[in-house]
């Protein structure tokens, strides 16, 4: 069966699942295309921030969202070795991928757009001039047809493959990039207020810990390649950093279970459109992930390329591409470049003890810094992430 669509997502993550939700809710017919099982597990620290949900909250997605057991954050709490300072943060709060990932795409389905997981999409052949469709590839243990488009959504992540087969779209990684890895632990586990984020550092990478509202706790961490093979596991390194920045009580689980683990994670791609196509979220270009603000890029970039792709479905015009890449540079270049600056300081503990002594002489000063990086919100309407039943949470997921 070969079918034209007016837009296909792929990829059903935070930014494909949006920008499905958002076109479909305009009318036009979506596919949104998802490699994984669905719904899944994402390695990432959980935390959206101000702006993430005050994004989710514009879109329309406010009752979807405050279904969801979001825990409430509002400090972050750094270390490096025994060097320590506790920042508040505007509201954000911890929500686990797997449920807000899937109520997004819930929603999307709700607003009739397909949705097709356990499919993985490829696109092997840049469509010329004359075509007035995108042939996109798509694969799994009982289907391999072709799906025409007339727009499409690459929202693939870091590790997405459907440009794999096109080098002139490869993904430029950094060498010296770190890896993300991840787990979820189930048991409860107390190592600090479950309103305050830790960010646990040393010269191997950072691990980052929340409570979640179920009473388990997300591990995410930002390791270097090299320590995670010297030690063996990501869970042995990991622990050690916990160790390192205070936290004695670690779990032997997390040593002992498993990891979900990413590619390097600095990269960018060196072109975000082509014909019919435009590239967007972590798909686009990321930096390692300290300031924790992939989740309100991936939104953004969804709500600002929705509207570029709704006219490329009526026609095909390289000015929308041009556009794309332009916003995308002038909004997210430059708040990347804090991120890689972030990320050299953590290479080096020295720099990052003396700045941590210094913020805490000068507190205002490491409170104005952490407002201007993660936006200010300091009166952000508290309800969007009070409380939900913890029996929200065993509904979602039995
Ligand atoms: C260690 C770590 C910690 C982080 N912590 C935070 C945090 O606390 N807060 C925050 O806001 N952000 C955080 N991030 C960043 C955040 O996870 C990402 O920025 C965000 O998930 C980007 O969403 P996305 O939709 O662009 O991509 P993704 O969420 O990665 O979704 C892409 C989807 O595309 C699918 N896919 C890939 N290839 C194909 C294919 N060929 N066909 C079909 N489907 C395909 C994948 O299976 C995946 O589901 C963190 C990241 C890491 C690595």
């Amino acid at each position: 069966m070969n079918k034209v669509v007016d837009v296909a997502v792929i990829g059903a993550g935070v930014t494909g699942a949006l920008s499905a939700y958002l076109l479909a809710k305009q009318g036009l017919n979506v596919t949104l295309i998802e490699r994984s099982n669905w719904p899944r597990e994402k390695v990432c620290g959980c935390c959206l921030n101000y702006e993430a949900l005050k994004l989710l909250k514009d879109t329309g997605l406010f009752d979807v969202c405050r279904k969801l057991p979001i825990q409430p954050l509002k400090n972050c709490h750094i270390s490096m070795g025994r060097s320590s300072i506790t920042l508040a943060i505007p509201k954000g709060g911890a929500v686990s991928r797997r449920l807000l990932d899937n109520a997004i795409v819930n929603a999307a389905c709700n607003a009739g757009a397909i949705f097709l997981p356990h499919t993985t999409a490829s696109i092997e052949k840049a469509s010329d001039t004359t075509n007035k469709v995108c042939n996109i590839h798509l694969r799994n243990e009982t289907m391999n047809r072709i799906l025409h488009a007339k727009a499409v959504l690459i929202a693939d992540g870091i590790g997405g493959s459907t440009l794999n087969n096109m080098p002139s779209y490869r993904r430029n990684v950094k060498p010296t990039s770190r890896r993300g890895f991840g787990t979820h632990l189930q048991q409860t586990w107390e190592f600090g207020s479950p309103d305050t984020i830790r960010m646990c550092c040393n010269k191997d990478g950072y691990v980052g810990l929340v409570q979640m509202k179920d009473g388990g706790a997300n591990i995410a961490a930002a390791l270097d390649p090299s320590a995670v093979k010297h030690y063996g596991k990501p869970g042995i390194l990991a622990t050690r950093i916990l160790n390192d920045s205070g936290i004695h009580n670690v779990p032997t689980e997390v040593s002992e279970v498993a990891w979900k683990a990413t590619v390097p994670l600095t990269g960018y791609r060196p072109r975000l459109y082509g014909q019919h196509i435009f590239i967007a979220g972590d798909a686009a270009g990321y930096v390692e992930p300290f300031t924790g603000e992939g989740m309100a890029w991936g939104i953004k970039c969804a709500i600002t390329v929705v509207p570029l792709i709704k006219i490329a479905a009526v026609k095909w015009d390289k000015s929308l591409g041009i556009q794309w890449e332009d916003y995308h540079s002038r909004y997210l270049k430059k708040r990347h470049f804090k991120c890689k600056l972030i990320a050299w300081l953590l290479r080096h503990s020295t720099i990052m003890k003396c700045g941590i002594k210094l913020w805490n002489f000068m507190p205002c000063f490491a409170q104005h810094l952490i407002e201007s990086y993660i936006v200010p919100g300091r009166d952000y309407n508290k309800s969007f992430v009070s409380a939900a039943p913890a029996t929200s949470y065993k509904k979602e997921t039995s």
